[in-house]
């Protein structure tokens, strides 16, 4: 007959062990705790004005592939302007410490972003495709490129250069032209905002300007550069980086590093078209005569809508954005934004030759019309 043990002497048997392990556990808890790391920044903060260990500039491995968003750019025409060319006479004019020439520079990123476009199915126009002017005469030279685009009725022309600093060899930021005051072609702004992203994103500059979007105004009071001035479409000018600072000019000779350069700008030029780019179209008079009386209907494409799918049904312009001008002047006019026109009773007094509609809004992104003039031609 075996002995019976009662459940209770087990427990006093296991007693000791189980507070021995407890308390094993409390005195290793007790000691993590007390050798605990002190408490320290919780991450590196840049925003705060420390960069000594936070290396925004270290590049992530290069990845050039097209978002599904790149789809927009599909039919759009733009010219790149590879900006100077052909000049290797004028000794040290427009080069780098070591010599890297600007020009060298603007081609081989101009025709990295042809290839990322041509992608995207953009027409691509370069004004130039080879160490070469367009005129021997500067001034001549700039008329020349814009109206290439001028011609086309391009959606864009993007002259792409790089900066210098005769000063200092230390600076090296990202800039953005637009021409004159921001009202002069809201269109154009649009897309330098993008360029200005696009390019902060893939460069990572470590100087960085309050804004870097600055009008060609800054540079030349009043008259502006000649190759946004003459822009009857929307136009812009880059200056990635400063190719007179000694490492920036170091990394301008990498032609991976151009290519990152130009995907800034395939980038900033993606979002841009995703966001939407807008026109106007004359729908009635159908043959463009306007007579006094006679209603002139305007479409309002928001770039948006026509896209279809959920919700693009209702309006996708900002209402109080319209602007309808003759001439410069207001017009009168009514405006339907559900189905998305705009009606003008055209006086006797209004109607002549050659005169300029504009008709401009922002869409939901804040994007504007492109081509926003329509001329008028007076009918019999
Ligand atoms: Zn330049």
């Amino acid at each position: 007959m075996s002995e019976r043990r009662s459940p209770l002497a087990d427990v006093r048997v296991l007693t000791p062990y189980v507070l021995a392990a407890v308390l094993g556990g409390v005195v290793v808890w007790l000691g993590m705790w007390a050798l605990r790391p002190a408490p320290g920044p919780l991450s590196p903060d840049p925003l705060r004005g420390s960069f000594s260990d936070y290396d925004w500039s270290a590049q992530p491995a290069p990845a050039f592939s097209l978002p599904p968003y790149a789809r927009f750019l599909k039919g759009l025409t733009i010219v790149l302007d590879p900006g100077h060319g052909g000049r290797g006479d004028r000794v040290g004019w427009k080069c780098g410490p070591t010599g890297l020439r600007e020009a060298e520079v603007n081609l081989r990123v101009a025709r990295f972003l042809r290839d990322f476009l041509t992608q995207a199915d953009v027409n691509v126009v370069l004004t130039r495709d080879a160490d070469a002017y367009l005129d021997p005469d500067d001034k001549k030279d700039l008329r020349a490129r814009i109206a290439i685009a001028n011609e086309l009725r391009a959606d864009l022309f993007l002259s792409i250069h790089h900066n210098g600093d005769d000063n200092s060899s230390a600076t090296n930021y990202t800039s953005v032209f637009y021409h004159a005051a921001p009202n002069h072609s809201p269109a154009s702004l649009d897309a330098a905002r993008h360029l200005l992203n696009g390019l902060n994103d893939a460069l990572r500059l470590e100087q960085h300007l309050n804004s870097g979007l600055i009008s060609d105004y800054a540079i030349f009071p009043g008259d502006g550069f000649a190759v946004l001035r003459g822009a009857w479409v929307p136009a812009v000018l880059t200056e990635a980086s400063f190719h007179s600072n000694p490492n920036e000019e170091r990394r301008l000779r990498d032609p991976v590093y151009n290519r990152r350069e130009a995907y800034g700008l395939f980038l900033g030029l993606a979002r841009w078209a995703q966001a939407g780019l807008p026109r106007v179209r004359l729908i009635q008079p159908k043959d463009g005569c306007v007579k006094a009386g006679k209603e002139i209907i305007i479409e309002l494409d928001d770039g948006l809508s026509s896209r279809g799918g959920f919700g693009m049904e209702l309006p996708q312009i900002h209402a109080e954005s319209l602007m309808v001008e003759l001439d410069g002047k207001s017009l009168s006019h009514t405006a339907d934004f559900t189905k998305r026109r705009v009606r003008i009773t055209p006086t006797r007094a209004m109607i002549k030759n050659g005169a300029r509609l504009r008709i401009d809004f922002a869409n939901l992104f804040g994007q504007h019309v492109l081509h926003p003039g329509v001329v008028l031609k007076a009918g019999s």
